[in-house]
């Protein structure tokens, strides 16, 4: 067994020993992970660059902290999209990343910032 799908059956047990599911709609799901998203946004909002350099040099313990949690439960909030819809989030990110390695060639985009149009617009996120 991965250590994700190990991680998705502890979100799995978390929500159904709470009997949670019933609550779980997919609109709920999408709106808690970008939820969760703005939260760790709002960790940097008004900050300047110093602040990012002393979470990077550990000078910023409590930020560190915040910034953990925050992440965690962008991830729980993912694995639980990942098993209402019964699938491996392992495997869909190992096939997203098989698709960006091919988009944004190495060879082509390193050390650029400018953006790639999606070779299907529909899906090309
Ligand atoms: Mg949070």
């Amino acid at each position: 067994m991965s250590d994700l799908i190990e991680l998705q059956e502890i979100a799995r047990e978390f929500i159904d020993k709470r009997d949670w599911r019933k609550f779980h709609t997919l609109k709920d799901l999408a709106m808690n992970c970008s939820i969760e998203s703005n939260e760790l946004m709002e960790i940097f909002l008004w900050r300047d660059l110093d602040f990012e350099k002393n979470i990077i040099n550990g000078n910023d313990k409590k930020s560190l902290t915040m910034i953990k949690n925050e992440v965690s439960d962008i991830f729980f909030s993912c694995l639980a999209i990942a098993d209402h819809l019964n699938f491996s989030l392992e495997d869909a990110y190992r096939e997203k990343m098989s698709e960006l390695n091919i988009r944004y060639d190495p060879d082509k985009v390193r050390g650029k910032l400018s953006k790639i149009p999606s070779p299907d617009k529909d899906s090309g996120r």
